[in-house]
């Protein structure tokens, strides 16, 4: 698997702290080089300012030997770690705090205007210094008279040893913050990159077909969610595939014991197996096994156009007690052999409902079909309509051998029949209550059955009122 997230995530690490370290190396470094030299310049240039007039000055008035303002300007010079010089207007050092440092007494080619308009320099001050210093001036000035100089001189190295020593603390400050970073890209990879990375297989394993493979994210977040739900969809995908495949071997099987035995009454009729006489009563056989046939395709053809819900719907208002008193005459004849009689209590002359009639025709037909199929002789199947709340309640009700407990949700399965009802009913493709609980969910409706093995059977479906039902 790939795992270019994660490095797209570690190369963002990595640039970061390259990008952090050459920041503070080149940026930081110069600017607080820069705000130290200010700092210095100003500190300095005040200092030197005091020295001029309230020393030096002291010396040219006469009040002050040039020992007494030697021996202060070394004082402050080793507490300001500079070299403090006081040279006359021709560059001759009249003091200076470190005598050893300027071997020559007189600066040669001292020119003061070499300070241009600024009051500092970065130089080796007339090459007097071995390496580059910072020199500040401040003039001694008697009676509106320029007499002298006090000079300041500071080492650059120790201004970029200050700096050195700053820069340390930001990089300490930088490598706290990489480590931070580091922290949230570990709780990163726990939190989001390793959900993530499972989902990622789950769902690879998923479209190989493999459904059983369950994502551990337990997270109570949107992660957590989409986790639950891949699972769900997984659950989801593997029972469909489960009923699909139930659904095949259930038409194949239902469809090959039929033509099995077509085929072997029509191959013992042709070899002369069975005698002449006796064929009748196998062509018979055969008739009724390709009705069956015919059923099941007509059935399932039936079922198949109520994949798309709600599609091919033809809603008209229509009596629903015309409608159950049309399906009973139908199945007169049977009722007669049977002795079966049917008890219809229905509200009002006509109880008009929204529907499709035909759909609605074919549910009760199915359920007076399977109540017949399942009473016994000399019973009665009572069917009910009552009125409540805008809904028409639409029961039929038998006497029959009634539906075990455990097969109670089965019977809406396609191709379910009960144990008890085969022995009755062999023609039965366990197809039409699939059919009936279509076309009434079609309808956005419900339909509930209540059962007792051996005492009998009650569908109740319900139906819309119409809205000018009333009135009709
Ligand atoms: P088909 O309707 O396709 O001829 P069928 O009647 O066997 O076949 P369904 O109508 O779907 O199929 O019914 C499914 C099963 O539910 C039946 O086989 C039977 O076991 C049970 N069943 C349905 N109605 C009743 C009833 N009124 N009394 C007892 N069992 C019933
Ligand atoms: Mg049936």
């Amino acid at each position: 698997m790939k795992r270019t997230l994660y490095l797209k995530l570690l190369l963002g690490y990595a640039l970061f702290g390259m990008l952090g370290f050459l920041t503070v190396s080149t940026l930081t470094s110069h600017m607080a080089l820069n705000y130290i030299e200010k700092q210095t310049i100003s500190s300095l240039y005040r200092e030197a300012n005091l020295l001029a007039s309230n020393y030096a000055s002291n010396y040219y008035r006469g009040t002050m030997t040039l020992d007494d303002v030697k021996s202060q300007f070394e004082t402050v010079a080793a507490y300001l770690d500079t070299d403090i010089w006081v040279v006359d207007r021709n560059g001759n050092i009249l003091i200076n705090s470190q005598p050893d440092s300027a071997p020559n007494n007189a600066i040669q080619d001292f020119d003061i205007s070499s300070f241009g308009t600024k009051y500092y320099q970065t130089s080796t001050f007339f090459d007097m210094f071995s390496e580059k210093m910072l020199s500040v001036f401040s003039p001694i000035t008697i009676n509106y008279k320029v007499r002298g100089y006090v000079l300041i001189h500071k080492s650059i190295s120790d201004l970029v040893s200050y700096k050195d020593g700053f820069l340390n603390i930001a990089y300490l400050t930088l490598a706290i913050i990489f480590l931070c970073a580091f922290i949230v890209l570990v709780l990163f990879t726990f939190i989001v990159y390793l959900p993530i990375r499972r989902m990622t297989r789950a769902a690879k394993d998923y479209s190989e077909g493999n459904f059983d493979t369950q994502i551990n994210v337990h997270a109570n977040d949107e992660l957590g969610y989409l986790a639950s739900s891949i699972n769900y969809m997984a659950t989801e995908l593997s029972t469909l595939e489960e009923d699909q495949r139930k659904f095949i071997a259930n038409v194949s099987h239902d469809f090959r014991s039929p033509l099995t035995s077509i085929k072997g009454y029509i191959d013992a009729i042709l070899d002369g197996t069975i005698p002449h006489d006796a064929q009748d009563k196998y062509l018979n056989i055969i008739l009724f096994e390709t009705e069956r046939l015919n059923k099941l395709t007509q059935s399932m053809l039936e079922l198949n156009k109520y994949g798309v819900r709600g599609s091919m719907m033809d809603i008209t208002d229509f009596d629903i007690n015309h409608t159950i008193k049309m399906v009973v005459q139908s199945f007169e004849g049977i009722c007669k052999d049977k002795r079966i009689s049917f008890e219809l209590i229905l509200t009002g002359q006509t109880c008009i409902v929204s529907a499709d009639m035909s759909k609605i025709q074919q549910v009760l037909y199915n359920l007076a079909d399977n109540a017949i199929k399942f009473s016994p002789p000399d019973s009665t199947i009572t069917i009910e309509t009552t009125e409540k709340n805008d809904k028409v309640f639409i029961s039929v009700k038998d006497a029959g051998i009634g539906i075990p407990k455990d097969s109670i949700k089965k019977i809406w399965e396609r191709f379910y029949k009960t144990d008890l009802s085969r022995g009755k009913d062999k023609r039965g493709t366990g197809l039409g209550l699939a059919i009936v609980k279509e076309i009434i969910s079609s309808h956005n409706e419900n339909i509930n059955v209540i059962s007792t093995e051996g005492v009998g059977t009650e569908f109740i479906f319900t139906l819309p009122m119409a809205q000018t039902g009333k009135e009709l």
